[in-house]
């Protein structure tokens, strides 16, 4: 995508609902504006009209209507803020919810490309930073090139002579803010990469921060987040001096063109051309001219900094999400899970396929345990039935129609997932649970937390169900969130449960306890689950053996034991002498 102005106006769209305070701040803006304008005219007035005629009368009431003007341009000021914050947030608000709707909607693979780190970024800094702009555009667009015309006739009017020195400075300080902008943007942009890498190293290291401890490896994360750290403050150091440096740069130009003005309008006081509340209020337009132009100038920078963030939330925006919806709205009708010849490789791996040529049936209410050493494409096989990732070629069939043509959301509807890691949200166990169905009764809740076999623990928590789990709660082990977790697939009611050894940490026994429950409720549901040990292959009715992607064994425990080496080893490698002496 290339980084064009024109990026912004994709993004206009979400100004839409807020064109009011779009159209109401400019109003505001001009009345500031207009009162700003004016003052110098009325200052005129008492100088020349009021002190040197020795009329108090007039200085009197032409301080008052000063006053009156400025508290008019104040009042201007504060609603023009108040409307131009109110587009600005509403809009901020909005882009940042599409964004964050999309990044949800992006596959794995796509996320996985942009970082986490990125796109953190591009949800908060880059929408802060069209915020920005919002704000300042609807402020400043139209005050800064009002007041600058504005200014400018009136000191024509008042005197054409000292208007020259004005018009001859004015590209100097055009010529000066292109020159900075070229140094600046591309440090805008280096700025947002860097800060992209330190936000993924941030995030790398919180999420691991047991690890971190575990391997001792502070001082050496340390040093790689200080690498990163000072890069990112090089950067802004360099482009704070550059800012810096400006602002003096573009003052020295305006206080030349007063002193430059001073100078004729001494030389045309002597002779009685001017009058000296006529220079005051011409130096007070010429003031206000400059400061036009360098509010211009910023606002051109800010503007410059804005397409380079709109360019990276629309990057976002834009992506089409790998994985598409299909037509069928309605849920599949049963469980029965069927895989035709699937092969699959990662998308952007080394193109080797993880999985090839899988068949296999599941029938409404089987369970099937799925088995094979590490890395030999159980959880692979898993993701494509949840519709993570697309096979290459093949079809996989839920209620006997391929997963392709149905909604993701209709799909997943009856889908119940329970991940390696499981992950609990900040909450209480009850609302953690009820993720999986948010409408969900006490009743419901309890008795899935029965058949996780987690009633037990969370009675004992201090507040039971309502005691605050993961964040500022109480720490759970890994069984226990493994079975919080099964309770939170098991309440969706689904009629396809998917465990990824999602027991791998819980005692046999209360596995086992586990499986029978969930078999004795779930009958119609059709399960299938990564398993490793012995005694949870032998809860399922047909185990698949998974060897470097491919199928090498299908069938009963008792079967494979006959005619499969692979599961005799897995099964042998599990047994100890005295399972043995007992025949297991
Ligand atoms: P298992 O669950 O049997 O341990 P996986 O299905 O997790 O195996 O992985 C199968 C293979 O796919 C492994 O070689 C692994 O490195 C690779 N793999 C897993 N996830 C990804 C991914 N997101 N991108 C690229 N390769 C992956």
């Amino acid at each position: 995508m290339e980084k064009q102005p024109f990026s912004l106006l994709s993004l206009i769209r979400y100004l839409k609902p807020y064109w009011h305070w779009v159209l109401l701040a400019p109003f505001a803006m001009f009345l500031e504006a207009y009162m700003d304008l004016l003052q110098p005219a009325l200052m005129k007035r008492i100088v020349d009209d009021g002190v040197m005629a020795s009329d108090q009368a007039l200085v009197f009431r032409t301080g008052l209507q000063m006053f009156c003007y400025a508290l008019l341009g104040a009042c201007g000021g504060c609603l023009c803020t108040y409307f131009s914050s109110k587009a600005a947030m509403g809009f901020g608000n909005d882009v940042r919810k599409a964004l964050f709707f999309r990044i949800q909607q992006l596959a794995f693979e796509q996320t996985d490309r942009f970082t986490a780190g990125s796109l953190t970024v591009r949800l908060t800094s880059d929408i802060g930073t069209l915020q920005f702009l919002v704000i300042s555009l609807t402020r400043m667009l139209l005050r800064s090139p009002f007041l600058l015309f504005g200014s400018i006739v009136f000191v024509i009017r008042t005197d054409w002579h000292l208007a020259l020195p004005l018009l001859l400075s004015a590209p100097l300080l055009i010529f000066a803010v292109v020159c900075w902008m070229r140094k600046l943007i591309p440090l805008f942009q280096k700025r947002l990469e860097q800060s992209d890498s330190l936000n993924a190293k941030m995030q790398e290291t919180l999420i691991g921060i047991r690890v971190v401890k575990a391997f001792d490896t502070e001082k050496g994360e340390a040093s790689r987040f200080e690498v990163l750290n000072r890069a990112l403050s090089d950067t802004d150091l360099k482009s704070g001096y550059l800012h810096s440096t400006l602002g003096p740069a573009l003052s020295l130009i305006q206080h030349l063109t007063v002193v430059v003005i001073l100078i004729v309008a001494a030389y045309e006081a002597n002779s009685g051309l001017v009058k000296a509340g006529e220079i005051a209020a011409i130096v007070n337009w010429v003031s206000q001219v400059m400061m036009s132009l360098i509010h211009l100038s910023f606002m051109t920078m800010h503007f410059s900094r804005a397409v380079i963030s709109a360019h990276r939330v629309l990057e976002v925006l834009e992506t089409e999400p790998a994985i598409r919806d299909g037509e069928e709205k309605n849920a599949p009708e049963d469980g029965s899970v069927e895989f035709r010849d699937v092969t699959f490789a990662y998308p952007g791996s080394s193109g080797l396929p993880v999985l090839e040529h899988i068949s296999f049936k599941a029938p409404m209410g089987t369970h099937i345990a799925i088995v094979g050493a590490t890395g030999s494409g159980k959880t692979t096989l898993l993701n494509l039935l949840a519709r993570f990732y697309e096979p290459d070629s093949g079809e996989i069939l839920v209620g006997g129609r391929s997963i392709r043509t149905y909604a993701l959301d209709s799909l997943r509807s009856i889908m119940g997932i329970v991940l390696q890691n499981p992950r609990l949200f900040a909450g209480t166990v009850f609302e953690n649970v009820r993720w999986g169905r948010p409408d969900a009764s006490d009743e419901e809740v309890e008795d899935v937390l029965r058949i996780a076999q987690a009633d037990r623990f969370v009675s004992r928590f201090p507040q039971r169900g309502a005691t605050n789990v993961a964040q500022g709660g109480v720490s759970l082990s890994g069984g226990q969130k493994q079975r919080l977790s099964i309770a939170r697939a098991l309440i969706r009611e689904p009629k396809i449960l998917i465990f990824d050894d999602a027991t791998s940490a819980v005692d046999p026994v209360t596995e086992r306890l586990i499986w029978d429950s969930i078999r004795a409720r779930f009958r119609r549901t059709t399960v299938l689950s990564v398993a490793q040990r012995a005694s949870s292959l032998q809860a399922a009715d047909r185990i698949l053996v998974l060897e470097k992607g491919r199928i090498v064994g299908f069938g009963t425990h008792d079967e494979l034991l006959q005619n499969c080496e692979i599961y005799k080893e897995i099964i042998d490698s599990q047994i100890t002498p005295t399972d043995r002496k007992e025949g297991v």
